[in-house]
């Protein structure tokens, strides 16, 4: 007999990990061992358009996983399936070779992910196995923070003051430390079912998602991987100035940091979370995505001490943000239409998109269509589409060229929020290029891709999501620019055919400056595209 814990993409820790942690209970109750499996689902990968930045991350983190059950006797078996719709198949398979009496594993909320798990549920009770889907990615799970009549809030602001309310009415609930798994029998080593088990290697890598060799280099470096690091990276954001030297050789902002950061960062976070040119976020978020370290624990490291439950979580600015994660995992779970690639405002479905439009996003047939109401050439629709994405093309606004190169060269924008923001609302509003596009290839660039926050950006972006974010919202680039690169170090560091301006010309180069150095003119004209933009969202349907 055994108990298995199936491990997925967003639980990538042995640390205070509730599935793990049950089944691990369970197993010690019954006196059989544990047995953790990972699926390595290159289909489901492509479906949701995984980065392999982010496919890497998770293979490095598994492989320290691995190690470190070990040492508790406990097999970690990864398990490659080509076909995503026979994972059900697989698992009960492999439940049925070891036995098992039970299988736990922490809910992933996004629709296919979903229905794969009800369809593992009923193949599991004919079997009379036990599943246990747990919930454990959030700090309260979705179906917990409701309006009075009982229904997901659709706006951040009450949604995060009831969930703070929420939250400290139940603390020792809410932010358990789940203990770490009990180690097996060491004689499961010897065991002919499980010995093999051990034996397995966690994959260099998958096909099809295999990183460039420089790029895992930098990620390496940038990113690294296991409990261990993200916990430092915790520690260094709560209580320390400067920035770690193992970042100084790819972190351009490292240099001068010291002096840069007087105060923990933490404490600056509220005034300077939104400057490019500081270092004054967390940076936690491929660990928060991969689940390498839980929403728990980053709360509950803001609290002076845990033990005492008439402590309350304060909800400075730093947790509201978390609480913005749970909020878009609320949206995703409450509303599932906004993982199947539809307007979270339905009235918007039909805005009139330049160049081409994807259809069907997050199923197997994607495809791309081209809107008959669209004014522009599909050819310069889609040049706009490259430049905007490279940023080597470029688009002639500087702060997008800088956050885009960002984003490919590190797979996390140093921008953090406010880079993404310009970048995504440039896309949408003065593109006027669909969404889902800049959606798309957000998730197949960034290392913390995740389909909830992803989304939720991109639709407050867009206007077409949660929250107030009024269609007529349209970040002016320059003058945001000044707001989040002060100094200018961001842009002259990404885009450094500009290194040589000072000032404000930074980040609206005269024509003449502009060309004596040979960057390119804006593509598009601001207030041109923002009349556009606005005739459009007011009118869904028109031209
Ligand atoms: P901090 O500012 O230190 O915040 C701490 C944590 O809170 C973050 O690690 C993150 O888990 C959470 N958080 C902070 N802001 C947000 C937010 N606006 N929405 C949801 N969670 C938040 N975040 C992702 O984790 N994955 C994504 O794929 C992602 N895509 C985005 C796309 C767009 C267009 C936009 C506008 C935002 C996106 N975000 C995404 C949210 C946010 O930009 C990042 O979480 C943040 O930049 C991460 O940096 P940090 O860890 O230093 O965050």
């Amino acid at each position: 007999e055994s108990v298995v814990y199936w491990m997925r993409m967003g639980d990538l820790r042995i640390k205070d990990n509730r599935a793990l942690s049950l089944a691990s209970a369970h197993a010690k109750k019954a006196d059989v061992p544990l047995v953790v499996v990972f699926i390595l689902s290159p289909q489901c990968y492509k479906a949701h358009d995984r980065a392999p930045r982010r496919i890497d991350f998770t293979l490095r983190n598994l492989a320290l996983i691995k190690a470190s059950l070990q040492k508790l006797h406990i097999p970690l078996r990864t398990i490659t399936e080509p076909n995503r719709r026979v994972i059900p198949h697989q698992i009960i398979s492999f439940l049925e070779h070891l036995n098992a009496s039970a299988i736990y594993a922490n809910i992933e909320y996004e629709v296919d992910e979903l229905r794969r798990d009800i369809e593992i549920s009923k193949a599991a009770r004919e079997k009379d196995i036990d599943a246990i889907f747990t919930h454990d990615k959030c700090v309260v799970e979705p179906g917990v923070v409701l309006t009075k009549e009982k229904r997901a809030y659709s706006v951040y602001s009450p949604y995060q003051k009831a969930w703070l309310k929420t939250l400290n009415a139940n603390i020792p609930h809410f932010l358990e430390n789940y203990p770490e798994p009990h180690p097996n029998s060491e004689s499961v080593h010897t065991m002919a079912k499980f010995g093999a088990l051990f034996d397995s290697l966690v994959p260099e890598s998958v096909v099809g998602f295999e990183l460039d060799p420089a790029d895992r280099a930098k990620m390496e470096q940038v990113w690294p991987a296991g409990e261990t690091a993200a916990n430092e990276i915790l520690q260094r954001f709560l209580h320390t100035k400067s920035r770690s030297s193992q970042l100084a050789a790819v972190d351009p902002l490292a240099e001068g940091a010291e002096d840069s950061v007087k105060r923990s960062r933490i404490s600056v976070y509220d005034a300077e979370r939104d400057r490019a040119d500081k270092d004054t976020t967390s940076r936690l978020s491929p660990y928060l995505a991969a689940g390498v370290i839980s929403a728990r624990a980053c709360v509950r490291a803001t609290m002076p001490d845990t033990k005492n439950t008439t402590k309350k979580v304060d909800g400075g600015r730093w947790v509201q943000e978390v609480a913005w994660r749970d909020f878009y995992v609320c949206i995703l779970a409450g509303f599932p239409r906004v993982s199947m690639g539809r307007p979270f405002q339905e009235k918007y479905a039909d805005i009139v998109w330049e160049g081409p439009v994807l259809e069907g996003a997050y199923t197997d047939n994607q495809q791309e269509r081209l809107n008959p109401k669209a004014k522009l050439p599909l050819a310069t629709a889609e040049s706009h589409i490259e430049k905007w994405k490279t940023g080597w093309c470029r688009t002639g606004y500087p702060i997008v060229d800088a956050g885009m190169r960002c984003l490919n060269e590190m797979g996390w924008a140093y921008l953090h929020n406010r880079a993404r923001m310009i970048c995504a609302m440039f896309l949408v509003k003065h593109l006027m290029i669909d969404w889902r596009i800049g959606e798309k290839y957000f998730m197949e660039k960034l290392i913390d891709g995740d389909l909830a926050s992803n989304n939720g950006g991109w639709q407050w972006c867009a206007s077409t999501g949660v929250d107030a974010c009024p269609y007529f919202r349209i970040f002016n680039p320059y003058s945001q620019s000044l707001k989040a690169d002060p100094t200018g170090d961001f842009i002259r560091h990404f885009v450094p055919e500009l290194a040589a301006v000072r000032g404000p010309d930074l980040h609206n180069p005269p024509p003449s400056v502009a060309d004596k150095l040979g960057y390119p003119r804006a593509i598009v004209k601001h207030e041109d595209s923002r009349d556009r933009a606005l005739r459009r969202f007011k009118n869904p349907g028109e031209a």
